[in-house]
């Protein structure tokens, strides 16, 4: 372990003295304070071992103590750490077109540095298309509950969890939203196929009543991960593009934590038959290494900012976006996938870890559904399998502390995700091993029949 000048009672006390922790209460019980880490594994400053199973924030998809990004970004540091994208620089350059090559499409990237600024970007690129076409009253976005689509004032306004809204508001305007294809919570008189039907229709429904020439885009993640992993129909993408298509709108889908092999294909549209006109993407796109996110629009889309009127161009800018250290690492990260087909990997275990949480789970009685795709899944605890009444965060919570104690770390969708609190979230890096999976998903089997006798 490092030595600090500090000793570890000292940072923690620090710590708490002088960090404001995203999405954490004040409490007076320490933050994990983490030192190093390896594949799937967290070191903390207490010597600790700690598996991942939620990859930080969904983004460490090629695993920590990757010496090849580090490599790869310091070389870049001394080169050239930095050029604005307002120029050129090589990394830039070369990620762009392996973006493309992954698509496997025809997109031209605006880099930003997180995943809101990715879909903030897409909203204002978006505006500004319509305008210049002759569509100027096309400014609104759909959306849909459940979902979560960043922290700005705008991205927070396309956002459908208000728990998370409502102390912040007034939002950005012109975000509409519907109801989420909840394969597993449709209703009586449905099927998940027909449900899927009746949500996206529901996007039809908003469209005509609030007049299509007034609706910009739909931006939808292919599946909703911070709500609940919500997977829906097979169906109910291609719906969303046919309706789309027939309204002049646009179709932008943020593959912030589907993107790059978390779901066992390089993006998640992938698995739908479906090519957006916007993607947007972030976290696995550095593995997060170092912050990075694109904006790929649709090269015929781009052709409207070609316009020669001193205002045709895109009036948006930031310092950072693109920085040539951050492409460098995401060129090398992206590498690392292709080399050790962590895409593969990532669909083959997520399939064995479904098939022993469905077998092992699926009895205990207060577990209401387990689902996932690739290595994403999610486990919905109710009180009782016909009502599928939420069972209390409390209890949810007890299991996750329990895996937190024996060193597994596991999610839960957040108390914003109002009434739905009660689902258990898997994230882990691909590149864990297969023990680091049967340790993942053992621990949290024996600690839901554990702590929910
Ligand atoms: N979109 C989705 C689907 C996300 O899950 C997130 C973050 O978790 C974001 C956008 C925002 O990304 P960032 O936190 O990098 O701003």
């Amino acid at each position: 372990m490092t030595q600090h000048s500090y000793s570890a009672e000292e940072l923690k006390q620090k710590d708490q003295e002088n960090i404001w922790h995203a999405m954490r209460p004040h409490t007076n019980q320490p933050a994990m304070i983490a030192e190093e880490a390896d594949g799937a594994w967290i070191t903390d400053i207490d010597g600790n071992q700690i598996l991942d199973g939620m990859a930080g924030i969904w983004c460490v998809n090629a695993g920590y103590g990757r010496k090849a990004i580090a490599d790869a970004a310091y070389e870049q540091m001394l080169k050239l750490p930095y050029y604005p994208l307002t120029q050129s620089h090589v990394p830039a350059i070369e990620l762009s077109e392996k973006l493309n090559e992954w698509l496997d499409g025809e997109y031209v990237y605006f880099y930003s540095n997180s995943g809101s600024e990715a879909n903030e970007t897409a909203f204002k690129a978006v505006r500004q298309y319509f305008h210049q076409k002759g569509e100027g009253s096309r400014h609104k976005f759909i959306s849909r509950y459940r979902s979560y689509h960043g922290n700005t004032l705008a991205t927070l306004a396309a956002t459908g969890q208000p728990q998370r809204k409502y102390k912040y508001e007034p939002l950005g305007q012109g975000f509409l939203h519907v109801t989420p294809p909840d394969s597993y919570r449709c209703p009586a008189e449905h099927t998940p196929e027909s449900f899927s039907k009746a949500c996206a229709d529901e996007i039809e429904h908003a469209v005509t009543w609030e007049l299509s020439e007034t609706v910009a885009a739909v931006i939808l993640e292919p599946i909703i991960t911070g709500g609940g992993i919500l997977i829906p129909h097979e169906d109910y993408l291609k719906r969303v593009r046919e309706i789309c298509d027939r309204h002049g709108m646009l179709m932008i889908v943020d593959e912030v934590i589907c993107g790059f092999g978390r779901t066992g294909k390089p993006f998640g549209f992938m698995h739908y038959d479906v090519q957006p006109d916007i993607i947007t993407m972030a976290k696995g796109i550095t593995s997060g290494y170092l912050p990075l996110s694109a904006t790929a629009v649709r090269k015929d889309i781009y052709d409207a900012f070609k316009g020669t009127d001193a205002h045709d161009h895109f009036r948006h800018v930031n310092t950072f976006g693109g920085n040539a250290a951050a492409c460098a690492a995401a060129i090398k990260n992206l590498e690392i996938m292709e080399e050790e087909d962590l895409i593969g990997r990532s669909a083959r275990l997520g399939e064995q870890m479904l098939q022993r949480l469905t077998d092992e789970l699926s009895r205990h009685p207060y577990v209401g559904d387990v689902r996932g795709k690739g290595l994403l899944a999610g486990i919905e605890f109710v009180k009782d399998k016909q009502t599928k009444e939420p069972l209390a965060e409390s209890e949810v919570k007890k299991v996750m502390a329990a895996c937190k104690a024996r060193g597994v770390i596991i999610g839960k969708t957040s108390d914003t995700v109002a009434g739905y609190n009660n689902i258990l979230t898997l994230s882990p890096p691909l590149s864990l091993t297969d023990d680091d999976v049967n340790l993942l998903v053992g621990t949290l089997i024996e600690e839901v029949y554990n702590q929910m006798p």
